[in-house]
């Protein structure tokens, strides 16, 4: 898989990552070949799953990432219903699941990752979910009943919008998590706050807790939660704890991997002929191992390096993370790094219907989170990305527009 041209690319993994790669690859004006493996029928969409996929709103058409028409269109040859079970480095090769070898000059591991199970007994019963796949999906929303008793472990992004949906379909939903308020360190103390007691206000019960035991009863699944007496009992148990990234093909080709597959700044893997993209692709920046960013946006632009670098193309400019999430109907979207900030200004009022918290550190904004005002997120991340000085009065004004937080000098642009 080394030498200069690159004439042959497999990508393995058809999640946002991987079909970003191979758009990437053709937009920047690749024109070898081009083949994308997954084990699906088709790539499809992840973020729905929790939502409407699992509500019953959308249907698996409705994921697809790409239609058939733009596979073809872009050359990119499909390889569905299959996996790739090796990579063979040395020899120029991938070798798929019927043991067909592939020539590939360049391989991108998009291989995503798998639901996180903590070691709690009883979490091999039928009535224990997890939220990866579509399949994961179709097999909980039958269960999602009204009345159906669902204990959610992990108020994590999925977890609470597992609640989110549960309770919206009817079921009695008790949603525990060890953390008195969860994503504090991702979307401040304010709006982590609020966010959990949104919970409480849609009929969630939420527990400080973890769950020690389960036991399958049959007819229902009893849960030993720490520090409580007695044993509950509930119809469905959906876990949501986290996520591990898939690095067995990495691990085996002999690449380095650390909780995910060790990449530098253009995704190279410590093989140069294997790239990884997407959840578990894991950066090292001057030496230091970054945590894994499991986020839509950020698999997006990791294909969009990786496909400059396979191109020997100026790689796309940095920009901080971004990522959203929606639950009991708010949609809520947060930007750059919360836990750097020294400070954090409200813009508006948490009983607004519209509301942003910024953070600040040293005159800049370095994050924003933001519940219905995507427009302030959008602001603050040009900001963060250009480094507007922040002035503390006009970003807590809801008066003012996002789009004037901008400019440095206030010009009295109004939302209203
Ligand atoms: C339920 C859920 C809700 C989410 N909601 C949000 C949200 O609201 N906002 C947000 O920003 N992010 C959200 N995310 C996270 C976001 O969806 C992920 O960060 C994103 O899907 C990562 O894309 P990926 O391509 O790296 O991995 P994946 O989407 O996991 O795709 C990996 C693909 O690789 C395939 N694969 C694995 N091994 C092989 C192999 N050996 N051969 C071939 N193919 C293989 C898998 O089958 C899979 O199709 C959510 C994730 C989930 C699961």
């Amino acid at each position: 898989m080394t030498g200069d041209r690159v004439a042959r690319v497999v990508v393995v993994g058809g999640g946002i990552a991987g079909v970003s790669t191979a758009g990437a690859l053709r937009a920047g004006g690749f024109d070898g070949d081009l083949t994308l493996v997954d084990p699906g029928e088709f790539p499809y969409d992840r973020p729905p799953l929790s939502k409407d996929f699992l509500s019953g709103a959308k249907n698996i058409g409705q994921l697809a990432l790409q239609s058939s028409r733009w596979y073809d269109d872009q050359r990119v040859r499909l390889l569905n219903r299959t996996a790739v079970t090796a990579l063979r480095p040395r020899e120029g090769k991938v070798e798929l699941a019927d043991g067909t070898l592939l020539p590939a000059d360049r391989v991108v591991l998009a291989t995503g990752g798998g639901a996180a199970r903590p070691p709690v007994p009883g979490l091999d019963s039928e009535r224990v979910h997890v939220l990866r796949t579509a399949t994961d999906a179709d097999r909980l929303r039958p269960q999602l009943t009204p009345g159906a008793r669902v204990l959610v472990v992990g108020a994590g992004l999925i977890g609470s919008e597992a609640a989110s949906t549960a309770v919206r379909l009817g079921c009695e939903v008790t949603l525990v998590d060890p953390l008195a308020t969860p994503l504090v360190s991702v979307l401040g103390t304010e709006l982590a706050g609020w966010l959990h007691d949104l919970h409480t206000w849609h009929h969630v019960t939420t527990a400080q807790t973890t769950v020690e035991a389960l036991t399958d009863r049959g007819g229902h699944i009893e849960a030993r939660l720490a520090g409580r007496t007695g044993l509950r009992s509930y119809d469905v148990v959906v876990l949501g704890v986290g996520m591990v990234a898939n690095t067995e093909l990495a691990e085996r080709a002999g690449l380095e991997t650390d909780r995910g597959i060790v990449v530098d700044t253009g995704q190279v893997t410590s093989n140069p002929a294997v790239l990884a993209v997407g959840d578990p692709a894991r950066t090292r920046h001057d030496g230091v191992l970054l945590p894994r960013t499991e986020h839509w946006e950020a698999a997006q632009h990791d294909g969009a390096r990786a496909a400059a670098t396979i191109l020997g193309a100026p790689a796309p400019a940095p920009t901080v993370p971004w990522f959203w999430t929606d639950r009991h109907g708010r949609h809520i979207e947060a930007v750059g790094h919360m836990a750097d900030a020294e400070r954090t200004v409200l813009r508006g009022s948490c009983d607004d219907p519209a509301f942003t918290v910024f953070g600040l550190r040293g005159g800049h904004v370095v994050a924003a989170a933001s519940v219905d005002d995507s427009a302030a997120v959008r602001a603050a991340r040009r900001m963060i990305d250009r480094r507007v000085p922040a002035d503390a009065g006009r970003l807590s004004d809801p008066a003012v527009n996002p789009r004037a937080l901008l400019r440095t000098a206030p010009d009295g642009e109004r939302t209203g």
